[in-house]
């Protein structure tokens, strides 16, 4: 589903929705609260998106979105690609290096 705004939903007693995200969350949460606490990562998150998003556009949701877009979608996989490159990298070193120390 594409979402053109932060969609607005109302607050389920059961289930985390939107209004989770948009608002703080009020459930129990099933993981520690460093990670899901609007206090722990998932909030830092929020924040920070926020304010990249605020940089990017005067329109609220749509900063907030480009923000999302840029981090999740271009820096996140551009960071795991390079991470990849440098392991790859690594591995081929290693190899090579336990090759040359076998040698007599
Ligand atoms: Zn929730």
């Amino acid at each position: 589903m594409l979402h053109r705004s932060i969609p607005h939903e109302r607050f389920e007693p059961t289930v985390c929705t939107w209004h989770c995200h948009n608002h703080g969350c009020r459930h129990r949460p099933r993981l520690p609260s460093f990670l899901t606490g609007d206090r722990g990562a998932f909030g830092l998150t929020i924040a920070t998106l926020g304010a990249l998003g605020r940089r990017l556009s005067a329109h609220p949701g749509r900063g907030y979105g480009l923000a999302n877009l840029a981090v999740f979608c271009v820096g996140w996989p551009l960071v795991t690609l390079a991470l990849w490159r440098k392991a790859l990298s690594l591995g081929e070193e290693a190899r090579a290096l336990e090759a040359r120390l076998r040698r007599p």
